[in-house]
């Protein structure tokens, strides 16, 4: 196997593009860099006593706009190589969905399901006094999220313990986004990230000719599709799919086995499933597969990888039968994977431009902090509206923050799709990085370099 480190495959990435542009080659190079990266061990107390030393990343890939921004994981094969490459994307996904971040991305190498609660709460606190103590986290310089093994809770911590510690910081709780809305989260981040998945993937399904293209008619309305992960991202972008898209998903992928069924699976009926017996196998009419992977080579018209990266890598890509791969994590198609699907006529939508609903509904909440009230409490039409409508501001809230993604999801997709044909550019993949270098770079050269 050739394939490369992740941070390498990033640069690969990077690298074809940046030939399709034209800015000076010291401009390139130095929106390619890591400009920090820092790794730290602490200890943590068991619930039995015993002390255990943890260690934790935090990348900032570039400072061309601040805060960075980027999501925290806890997973046992985080390394300094991954969140490299984790916050490298971060930089092009926000600039590809016009978020004026630049990226980051932190993780702690652990695995949360061998850690109780209490546990958790004292690993996450101690990690974010370590990222304060390094000037790795604040409103206005480094704004956290959740990740892989990481939810609404572990936010809540980080702001808890952030605040405390910055007593007069009177933005405290934009120091981390995807807080539960009590604490100062925003009506429709959870499920963020799989609705932005949904908007994309309706945005490409209704080209006529990009679908005439792929052998496929426009639209979801009954396109098979088959979901790896079924946590935050994999779940609702199912859920979306099926609900509002009319999509069938006829495979899905958990830790503990793959499922089959071409004549659908109702999400929510699987969920209950899983919560009840602890597996998605054995649900009723569907089949369990005789290995997990093997859940990838189903036969659908879209694939959405949701779990981790290098799902597929070149030992399946020639067996994937999908016509669209939808990148819902974060580099789940290696570098090399990509081209050989490429070859294939396969349409593969980066990981950066269609997994960007969360970092921009978490711009959202950061708005919302940093103004100290809710979208939709005051404005123009509240009033007239509520009345119209007989709905609490919270329901504006919601209705505000999906209007924008789904606008959000659907201008950048255009963006993309029309480099991609005007200058005839290999691949969407490479567009995408087009359109981020053109920004990114944009921004450098409009201030120039200090001193
Ligand atoms: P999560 O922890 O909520 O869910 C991941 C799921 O994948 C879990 O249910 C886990 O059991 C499953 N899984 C793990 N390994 C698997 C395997 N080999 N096969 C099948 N299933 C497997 O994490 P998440 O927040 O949904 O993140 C998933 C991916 O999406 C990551 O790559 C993350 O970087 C990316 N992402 C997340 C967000 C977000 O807002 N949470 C935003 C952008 C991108």
């Amino acid at each position: 196997m050739s394939e490369l480190k992740f941070f390498e495959q990033v640069i690969r990435n990077f690298d074809k593009a940046a030939a399709f542009t034209e800015h000076p080659v010291g401009i390139l190079d130095q929106i390619k860099q890591i400009n920090s990266v820092i790794h730290f061990t602490f200890p943590i107390k068991r619930d039995d006593g015993s002390i255990q030393v943890v260690h934790g990343w935090r990348a900032e890939h570039s400072h061309h706009k601040l805060p960075t921004k980027g999501g925290i994981r806890y997973a046992t094969r985080v390394n300094e190589d991954e969140v490299m490459a984790l916050a490298a994307l971060m930089t092009y996904k926000c600039a590809i969905v016009n978020v004026p971040f630049g990226g980051a991305k932190g993780g702690v190498r652990i695995d949360a399901q061998d850690y109780s609660e209490t546990e958790l709460e004292r690993i996450t606190r101690r990690f974010t006094f370590e990222l304060f103590k390094k000037n790795f986290i604040g409103p206005g310089l480094d704004v956290p999220a959740p990740d892989f093994g990481t939810g609404p809770r572990e936010m809540a911590w980080i702001a808890d313990t952030y605040s405390t510690l910055a007593p007069h910081d009177i933005n405290a709780l934009g120091c981390v986004t995807a807080k539960p809305v009590s604490e100062g989260g925003i009506d429709g981040r959870v499920e963020a990230t799989g609705r932005g998945v949904f908007y994309g993937l309706r945005e490409i399904c209704s080209v006529a000719e990009d679908m005439r293209d792929l052998g496929l008619s426009p639209g979801l309305e009954g396109k098979r599709v088959v979901v790896q992960g079924l946590g935050n991202v994999g779940y609702h972008a199912a859920k979306f799919l099926q609900e509002d898209g009319g999509a069938e998903i006829v495979g899905v992928l958990e830790y503990e086995g793959a499922i089959a069924a071409p004549k659908g699976i109702n999400v929510e009926a699987l969920m209950a499933h899983r919560r009840e017996t602890g597996s998605i196998l054995s649900f009723p009419g569907a089949t369990d597969l005789a290995e997990r992977d093997l859940g990838l080579e189903i036969d659908c018209d879209i694939l959405v990888p949701a779990a981790l990266e290098n799902a597929i890598t070149m030992d399946n890509a020639p067996r994937i039968k999908a016509k669209i791969v939808a990148e819902a994590a974060n580099g789940p198609t290696s570098s090399e994977a990509s081209d050989h699907l490429f070859e294939r006529g396969i349409m593969v939508i980066p990981d950066a431009f269609i997994n960007a609903g969360g970092v921009t509904v978490s711009y959202f909440e950061w708005l919302k902090n940093l103004n100290h009230v809710s979208f939709g409490r005051i404005g123009p039409n509240h009033l007239s509206a509520n009345k119209r409508m007989g709905q609490a501001p919270e329901q504006d809230e919601h209705e505000l923050v999906r209007g924008a993604l789904a606008d959000t999801m659907a201008l950048a997709y255009r963006e993309i799709r029309e480099l991609w044909r005007r200058r005839t550019l290999p691949s969407l993949r490479i567009a995408a990085f087009v359109l981020a270098i053109e920004k990114v770079a944009g921004a450098y050269e409009a201030v120039g370099v200090f001193p």
